[in-house]
């Protein structure tokens, strides 16, 4: 990331960009990093210098549209470097066509700390796009003090979470959302009363029933989405002024994005995301104790996916997000109840988003990449991001719409291979992702 943006002539491609509601054939120079011009094909002027030194990509055919912005990742460090480092995660990113991810702080040590969030965005990290720390809300995520957002927003901390650990006590809940609302952060809620789901390792229901596993109920995740709409609601009767902002992560059930819905409905600040795991496999394909299947939120049954792809499909779903979570193979083959949670996502999100949600569920293109990259950077206050707009940042994702390709997880970039999609076909391959003007990646 330290070398000067070159000069670069993005030509013919069909330039999407839901921001500006733009979705036509054009042409786009990006200078120093940023967007410096938008013009109708073959209408860019360069001086004869510029002309000589510019790089000209070719997008006859392609889409060119904003990074992709994923506000949930587990890049593993510090700590966890066998699975993955913050230069083979942003890899992988770039390889997917994201620009710009929000790095979750259950780091070893936990990233509760301006020292830690400043050393995830320090130069020698080698990250190929750009990475947004969020911080732990809670001292090593323990749900009892809260750390000081004051320091962590200072040090680049865009929003605070406790995740895979769920605030659970109302008291401490109610201070982090005061606190992080003071400094203008939003909270993100791993939702999972552990309360409920103690020893279990899949969403309750027929296949846990065979495999003798137990279940974790849907309740324990929209019982606790409840609790924090009416902490969120309680607050904004008494504050005046400064709203609190309630993000739901992974939202998995049908009952969760219903009282998301609803909190909206009566002007709450409470946006939510979904995993495209969620809305495109179910507890069946925990098969035969299939730990790539294995993911906290589970994968829960085919009413809850389908209401995920309703949300998507209604405008109810705010973003798209993979928790993309990497695990060494050696830890995921072990017996189901023994495995880590989670499966990594970055490099196979826009395929899948495109080869299902816009070729099966004929969402618009241009809704699948709000979903992707405007509206998450707008949910965590990503500014000149999220657009291509003349002067935003020249964070730039060109792929080939319908080209079909068979995801390969041994192909990956990440460090590690735990995809449940491994085989799967893909629709739309990435050709160039462009970072801060940058090419992070070409194929
Ligand atoms: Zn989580």
């Amino acid at each position: 990331m330290n070398l000067p943006a070159p000069l670069t002539l993005l030509r013919g491609g069909r330039l999407i960009d839901p921001a500006s509601g733009i979705d036509e054939k054009k042409d786009l120079l990006l200078r120093d990093g940023h967007v410096a011009e938008v013009a109708a094909p073959g209408r860019v002027r360069l001086s004869p210098e510029d002309a000589a030194r510019a790089l000209t990509l070719d997008a006859t055919g392609l889409v060119v549209a904003p990074g992709l912005i994923d506000i949930h990742v587990h890049l593993r460090e510090p700590g966890q470097t066998h699975k993955e480092t913050i230069a083979t995660g942003t890899a992988a990113a770039a390889a997917g066509g994201f620009t710009a991810v929000a790095a979750m702080p259950n780091t070893t040590p936990t990233n509760d700390s301006p020292e830690i969030t400043r050393w995830m965005q320090s130069p020698e990290r080698n990250a190929s796009v750009r990475v947004f720390p969020i911080g732990a809300a809670t001292r090593a995520l323990k749900g009892e003090q809260l750390n000081d957002f004051a320091a962590l927003k200072a040090a680049g901390a865009v929003a605070v979470t406790d995740d895979g650990h769920p605030i659970l006590r109302d008291n401490i809940m109610r201070e982090v959302l005061i606190a992080a609302t003071r400094h203008g952060l939003p909270v993100i809620q791993h939702a999972e009363d552990t309360r409920l789901t103690e020893g279990a390792s899949m969403n309750a229901g027929p296949v846990a029933y065979r495999l003798g596993l137990r279940g974790m109920s849907p309740e324990a995740e929209y019982g606790l989405v409840e609790r924090d709409i009416r902490l969120v609601a309680e607050l904004e009767r008494e504050s005046k002024g400064a709203r609190p902002h309630l993000h739901v992560a992974h939202t998995s059930t049908a009952q969760a994005v219903a009282a998301v819905h609803q909190a909206r409905r009566n002007g709450l600040r409470v946006t939510c995301e979904v995993a495209p795991h969620h809305f495109l496999l179910t507890e069946q394909h925990v098969g035969c104790y299939n730990t790539h299947a294995k993911m906290n939120p589970p994968l829960r049954s085919e009413a809850d996916r389908d209401a995920m792809i309703q949300g998507i499909l209604d405008g109810m779903v705010d973003a798209i997000a993979t928790d993309h979570a990497p695990h060494a193979a050696h830890e995921k083959e072990v017996e189901f109840e023994r495995a880590p949670n989670g499966i990594t996502g970055l490099e196979t999100a826009l395929g899948l988003c495109l080869q299902w949600l816009h070729g099966e569920w004929r969402l618009p293109l241009s809704r699948v990449l709000s979903l992707l990259s405007t509206q998450p950077a707008a949910l965590l206050g990503f500014k000149g991001r999220g657009t291509l707009a003349v002067g935003s940042f020249a964070d730039v994702v060109i792929f080939d719409p319908d080209a079909k390709w068979i995801w390969r997880a041994a192909d990956s970039r990440s460090r590690s291979r735990n995809s449940p999609f491994d085989g799967w076909t893909m629709r739309g391959r990435v050709r160039y992702t462009l970072s801060e003007g940058r090419l992070v990646y070409s194929a």
